[in-house]
């Protein structure tokens, strides 16, 4: 299914939720999830998942494994992303294509690392080069496969940050490329991690007003990152550029040696983002989406969702199956 068609068919004051996750690397990781994705499917009952791609198409094979368990399997209505820097042609042509085969009808288009000339080995072939920014991609996909898939990109509520243009720190700096990219196609926006409200505030509002026109009624769901360690926390947000709000630091400074403090604080702190995102006052009609990290891990997503009551009831024709089995005769 298409994630745009699934979220057209919700209430126009519904929610719904996708959950991430990547490969693992070995043959174990990979049973151990796939008995946890069972679990979570059940239990948490996402809209869509999604699956990461290394960049480089360096987890090539195991994405489109897990993107197979995912929507072959476990029937989850899969997403997958798919970087295009320093990918050749033919290996994104290949990666579309197996995803289509699968039944696949929704690709994240990103461009991956950014193509630093001074990393590459003069002998290494540097990937084609069509494909130097996410746009590239978009625009690849929309001529290649039509309207096949549903195609959504990445946004930065507090700017993008790589080092690739230090002046551009902001979001305002991407501002003018992401019209581009969705007006050549994208259907969907999904955003980089961020525990800071006012400035993911401030980036759904200008979105939302921008005289474009782009942003009017596309989707756009707010990336949330669980905290399951205090240590991983704060390098993830520094990797992610994304600040760290100085109530939120104190919460977590005051129980940092305490690891199942930190998960347990770190749930309330989510859980009142999800809160805080609710009463954006900019929300046009439509249902409100939010997208999970959940760097595979099951515990702390599980009680987010079971806090703000983001998990959707079970539909009546299958809560006969599950709650009200078939009594024995009765005589
Ligand atoms: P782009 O849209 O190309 O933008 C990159 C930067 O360049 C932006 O600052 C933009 O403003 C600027 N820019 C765009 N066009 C131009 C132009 N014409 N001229 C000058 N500047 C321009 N990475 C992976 O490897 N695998 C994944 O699975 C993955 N999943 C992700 C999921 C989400 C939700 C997000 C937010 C990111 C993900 N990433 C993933 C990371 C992503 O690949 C990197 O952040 C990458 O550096 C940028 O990708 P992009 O698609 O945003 O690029």
């Amino acid at each position: 299914d298409k994630i745009t068609d699934k979220i057209a068919a919700l209430p126009a004051d519904g929610e719904y939720f996708s959950l991430e996750f990547f490969p693992p690397k070995t043959q174990m990781g990979f049973s151990n999830l796939r008995v946890r994705l069972q679990r979570m499917e059940r239990a948490l009952r996402p809209l869509f998942v999604n699956v990461t791609w290394g960049a480089g198409g360096s987890t090539a094979q195991k994405s489109i494994e897990l993107a197979e368990l995912c929507q072959r399997e476990l029937g989850l209505t899969t997403c997958l992303h798919l970087t295009c820097t320093n990918m050749s042609q033919a290996m994104v042509d290949q990666a579309l294509q197996d995803a289509r085969a699968l039944g696949i009808r929704n690709i994240l288009a990103l461009r991956g690392d950014p193509p630093r000339a001074e990393y590459r080995d003069a002998d290494e072939p540097t990937g084609s080069e069509e494909f130097t920014w996410a746009i590239d991609l978009v625009k690849y996909i929309r001529k290649k496969y039509g309207s096949y898939f549903c195609i959504g990109v990445a946004a930065y509520p507090e700017g993008h940050g790589d080092g690739s243009h230090p002046e551009g720190q902001s979001f305002e700096h991407d501002l003018p490329y992401l019209v581009d990219k969705v007006q050549a196609g994208a259907d969907f926006i999904m955003t980089q991690l961020f525990f800071d409200i006012k400035a993911y505030e401030k980036f759904e509002t200008t979105l939302r007003d921008d005289p474009s026109g782009a942003f009017k009624t596309i989707p756009i769901l707010p990336g949330l990152m669980p905290i399951q360690s205090y240590a991983m926390i704060k390098r993830t947000a520094k990797l992610s550029h994304a600040e760290m709000p100085e109530e939120i630091m104190a919460r977590l400074n005051a129980v940092k040696g305490d690891d199942e403090k930190v998960k347990m604080v770190g749930v309330d702190i989510l859980s009142e983002l999800i809160e805080q995102i609710r009463e954006i006052k900019s929300r046009t009609p439509g249902p409100r989406g939010f997208h999970f990290y959940t760097l595979n891990l099951e515990k702390s997503i599980s009680f987010i969702l079971e806090r703000t009551k983001l998990i959707p009831d079970v539909p009546e024709d299958e809560e006969a199956v599950v709650d009200e089995p078939v009594p024995a005769a009765v005589t």
